[in-house]
């Protein structure tokens, strides 16, 4: 772990799987509430008296220090990934590694342009001018706790905005993917000038752990990425000592197949979309909504589809899919599949798990679902697509809003009338004909009960910066 500067063991330590045989990949420290303790300790005592917070030269510098040092140690994070989170080397070049360290340039460059003071208009008030202006300044001390699944993602898109506005940091992995959110921490104490104390990494099976992080009164803001679940319980624990809540919550996205659009072009989409990462994506369509009448002749095209799709080794260059994290993952996964189909749903192919080592299950198409059972309602993070015929293009839209959630989705068909649609679906991105709206300088985050804040891009500064109005009597 990497706690105020010295990177440490812990008392005991804990193994991190690969997921594609059941193999040890190393051990993780299994830090305790002391550990975290420590390393908020350190996070708070550096925001207070170092110039952390208010130097932008030296963030910057460090920021483009960190990002050359994820680039040059790449290929080591790579292979890291592909052994513990069982991502496809393929998307190793995408949202997996090469997407978020770009996210380390981005704000470095942010950080030389953008204002962190503001002029408002002078002021004449009981006969005295006011000169006014704002400043913004950092939040603070930072707790950021991540999911599984796109550990480099979750863990970047937090702590380097947040370093960017001048705070300091306390990053907790997830269990079942600690490694590589540790490695990140010994780039930083190895290779760049980042002080002591400023970026604090931990591991811990012990979700009290986390939990710590939450209500400590040390900590200014809590960023979390998981489940909507988790994300109540850290809302509840944070109002305790009112902290800034930043949250990245579940998803149930749809994918809305309007008349006009290319069926093949959205079958193939739909397919590749809930199979990639093997459906471990909080912003994947695993509802896909199509057009009554044309709804038998979408799902042969979709199941065609799911049948290419290459599910094996993740270190393999021709693997599309990997496996599931963990045998419990797998589990739950094969259980909603199990009980959608009890519910009256029909499964056209997959719907179990690949025997032999490692926790793979197959990709899974269902029809016949009611919108409102289980299986449409809730999140699977599997391989599991449910297809679900519409009426009209208002039943359609209803259909895809029917959810707590209002993460991401996706419409095809004639631009025009599909941004009409995308406009009304309340969710925080939106594909258009398979537009790709993830990028560093791009918000991202959810409507509903699937978060709040953006992250990423200018939004994503600004959710770790503070504003400080300033009024002074000039005349
Ligand atoms: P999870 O909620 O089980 O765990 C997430 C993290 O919270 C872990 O680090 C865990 O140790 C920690 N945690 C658990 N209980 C805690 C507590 N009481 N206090 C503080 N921390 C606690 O999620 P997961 O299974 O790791 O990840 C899957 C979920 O993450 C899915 O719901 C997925 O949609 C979501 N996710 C969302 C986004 C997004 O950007 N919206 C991105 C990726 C994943």
């Amino acid at each position: 772990m990497l706690i105020d500067g010295e990177l440490v063991g812990g008392t005991s330590s804990f193994p991190s799987i690969n997921p594609a045989n059941g193999e040890v990949v190393g051990y993780a420290p299994d830090g305790t509430i002391a550990d975290a303790e420590r390393a908020i300790a350190a996070a708070r005592r550096t925001f207070d008296t170092t110039d952390w917070a208010t130097n932008v030269e030296l963030r910057i510098r460090c920021l483009e220090q960190l990002h050359a040092a994820l680039v040059e140690h790449s290929e080591e994070l790579r292979e890291l990934t592909i052994a513990e989170v069982g991502a496809a080397r393929s998307a190793t070049e995408g949202a997996h590694l090469d997407a978020p360290v770009a996210i380390a340039g981005y704000y470095a460059e942010l950080l030389k342009t953008y204002p962190m003071s503001e002029d408002l208009d002078d002021l004449e008030y009981m006969g005295m001018r006011n000169r006014r202006w704002v400043e913004k300044e950092p939040a603070g001390v930072v707790a950021a706790i991540i999911a599984y699944n796109y550990p480099t993602q979750l863990a970047l898109a937090k702590v380097i905005p947040a370093l960017a506005a001048g705070c300091t940091v306390v990053l907790k992995g997830a269990p079942d993917t600690p490694l590589i959110t540790l490695a990140l921490g010994e780039i930083i104490a190895k290779y760049t000038d980042i002080p002591a104390g400023v970026v604090n990494v931990i591991s811990s099976t012990n979700p009290e752990v986390g939990a710590v992080l939450t209500t400590s009164p040390d900590i200014d803001m809590v960023t979390f990425t998981g489940s909507t679940a988790t994300g109540r319980k850290i809302m509840a624990a944070a109002s305790d000592t009112i902290k800034k809540v930043f949250l990245e919550l579940g998803g149930k996205s749809a994918m809305i197949v309007l008349d006009d659009a290319d069926f093949a072009m959205a079958a193939m989409m739909a397919a590749f979309m809930i199979t990639s990462h093997a459906g471990q994506g909080c912003a994947l369509t695993s509802r896909m909504l199509v057009p009554r009448e044309r709804h038998d002749e979408i799902v042969e095209l979709v199941k065609q589809n799911l049948a290419m799709v290459v599910c094996g080794d993740p270190a393999d260059p021709a693997t599309y899919m990997g496996p599931l994290i963990s045998e419990r993952q797998r589990d739950k996964v094969d259980a909603m599949v199990k009980r959608a189909t009890e519910a009256g749903a029909t499964l056209v192919m997959g719907g179990k798990a690949i025997e032999g080592p490692g926790y793979f299950y197959e990709a899974t198409l269902l029809t016949d679902v009611n919108p409102d059972s289980e299986i449409a309602q809730e999140e699977v993070f599997g391989p599991v697509l449910t297809v679900i015929p519409y009426d009209d293009e208002d039943d359609a839209v209803s259909i895809a809003n029917n959810s707590i959630f209002g993460l991401s989705g996706a419409v095809l068909g004639a631009h025009d009338r599909a941004v009409a649609v995308a406009r009304r679906v309340r969710t925080g991105t939106f594909s258009i004909n398979g537009g790709n709206y993830s990028a560093p300088d791009s918000p991202f985050g959810g409507y509903k009960q699937s978060g709040i804040g953006r992250e990423m891009g200018v939004s994503g500064l600004e959710e770790f910066l503070e504003r400080k109005t300033f009024a002074a009597v000039v005349g």
